[in-house]
């Protein structure tokens, strides 16, 4: 039977859903692709070659099996499928949307080598599990026998939001703190509507909520409580906090008004989006509309920081990175839409300086060429004689990446071992910290990285959480005895 359904890639053509009219999408911040039809996403599942070393599943982090979840859709039995990819990951719709794939899954396709164009693996699982929440195919949250221990996790990110749902299913009561007043980490307040509607990450926490995780939205740890107090309240404790700290550029005119930092302004712009009263946007400051923009930066942050200027009804926007294309960070493919959509890129130039009385009006930048690589590997960006370039200028949006707050100052906790960038130290097998019961996952360990690594991150820390808790239950029912 899987002969028939299967190995299309010749006769089928790779065929991503169809994007929106850049124009027409230019006007919203509603995700930019429309859905599969059922026929045109079976087909699409068909084209699989069904290799038998499946590198689509080496190259993903929570090893889907993707496969067979192509498979099975390709067969019509779209429940199977999706059952088959819930297995793996808390969060297949949200991976759907917003994955790399084009670095990970797809990448690695073996039909892209052969020229034929790698089977659309990130479209096909938004659509099955879109298709799941529409047919009520999604279970409940049930969680298991009370264990009668409690689990404190800090940060309601796709780290702590996953590691949460495996821990209550073992059977723990769960609470998840978090300092922002909405669930969802950066899934929320960091990456646009365009990427991701917001309707998609509060549908699953909702579900967690009906499944007995008890929320304390609009708590911070460190000002609310104390951390050691948060260790008193609980068996065990996860640090899920995500990394924070904006890094800077040291050039003249970074103190101008109109300079911001990339999170503000996507914060600002998300809360918009759930139709809250933002004073620094509705003031002007953080609201692109009618202005010149640039933006500094190659990431996935700097592109959502492009794309969203361009919905507010900027005037221009520019975003200047210091390599060349083929070098940037961010995905190729969210350069495709910035392009589609009006941003110009202008590679290969950095600040020299912000120019303006008191409001920046300019940018002075430099020419760059790559020079030698360094120790990581990468070439070198270095200045380039030819002279600088200067181009207008009302908002500067700094997206140069960011870096983990120092938790161990912030909770008064010096004895919670950190790295020399200030990422939480864990033991690689058991994900605990240097203190005993507190363990660690997603970003805070990582550094900056990506939402499936941070579901990955979760699924392994509740796994190894639910063995010391086991263990420590145990310890303490032979002392009672
Ligand atoms: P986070 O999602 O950062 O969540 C941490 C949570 O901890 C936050 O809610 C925060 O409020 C809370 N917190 C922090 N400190 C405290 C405290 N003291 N007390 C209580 N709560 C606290 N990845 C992709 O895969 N694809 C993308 O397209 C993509 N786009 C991105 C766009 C932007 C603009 C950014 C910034 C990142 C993007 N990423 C993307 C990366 C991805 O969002 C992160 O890797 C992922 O969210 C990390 O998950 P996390 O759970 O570790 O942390």
């Amino acid at each position: 039977m899987a002969a028939d359904t299967m190995l299309r890639f010749v006769a089928t053509p790779q065929s991503y859903p169809d994007k929106r009219p850049a124009e027409l999408r230019a006007e919203d911040f509603r995700e930019i692709a429309d859905r599969y039809a059922i026929p045109s996403a079976e087909e699409q599942a068909g084209r699989c070659s069904q290799c038998g070393v499946p590198y689509c599943t080496v190259h993903c982090p929570l090893h889907n099996h993707i496969p067979d979840w192509l498979r099975l859709t390709a067969e019509g039995r779209l429940r199977e499928a999706y059952e088959l990819s819930n297995a793996t990951s808390s969060m297949p719709e949200i991976c759907g949307r917003i994955c790399p794939q084009d670095r990970l899954c797809e990448g690695n396709c073996v039909i892209e080598f052969s020229g034929h164009g790698a089977v659309t693996i990130g479209s096909v699982e938004k659509f099955i599990t879109d298709t799941a929440w529409e047919k009520g195919w999604i279970e409940p949250l049930v969680p298991g026998p009370a264990r009668g221990q409690s689990i404190g996790v800090i940060g309601a990110g796709p780290a702590g939001l996953t590691a949460a749902e495996y821990l209550r299913k073992y059977g723990y009561e769960v609470h998840v703190y978090d300092r922002h007043d909405r669930a969802g980490g950066l899934l929320t307040y960091g990456i646009p509507g365009f990427k991701l509607e917001k309707h998609v990450v509060t549908r699953r926490v909702d579900r967690l909520k009906e499944g007995g995780i008890v929320f304390h939205e609009g708590f911070a740890v460190g000002e609310d409580t104390r951390f050691a107090e948060l260790r008193q309240r609980h068996d065990a404790v996860l640090i899920a906090t995500g990394v924070y700290k904006a890094r800077e550029i040291d050039v003249r005119g970074n103190e101008a008004s109109g300079v911001i930092a990339a999170l503000d302004y996507l914060t600002a712009s998300n809360r918009k989006s759930f139709g809250d009263a933002v004073p620094d946007f509705d003031s002007g400051s953080l609201d692109a509309d009618g202005k010149n923009v640039v933006v500094i930066g190659g990431g996935d942050t700097a592109m959502d920081c492009v794309r969203t200027a361009i919905r507010q009804g900027a005037k221009s926007v520019r975003c200047l990175y210091r390599r060349d294309r083929a070098n940037m960070p961010g995905s190729q493919r969210e350069v495709a839409h910035a392009e589609e959509e009006g941003a110009e890129f202008v590679w290969l130039s950095a600040p020299h300086s912000f120019v303006g009385e008191e409001a920046v009006s300019s940018v002075r930048a430099n020419r760059m060429r790559l020079g030698a690589p360094d120790a990581s590997g990468r070439r070198a960006p270095e200045v380039d004689p030819g002279g600088p370039i200067d181009m207008p200028a009302d908002m500067v949006i700094k997206a140069l990446g960011f870096d983990a707050e120092e938790l161990p100052h912030l909770w008064d906790a010096p004895e919670l071992g950190v790295t020399r960038w200030g990422t939480v130290l864990v033991d690689n097998k058991t994900l605990m910290t240097s203190l005993d019961g507190v363990f660690a996952a997603g970003d805070i360990v990582r550094g900056a990285s990506l939402v499936v690594w941070a579901i990955r991150d979760g699924r392994d820390v509740a796994a190894s959480m639910h063995k010391y808790l086991k263990a420590k239950a145990a310890a303490d029912t032979k002392v009672a005895a």
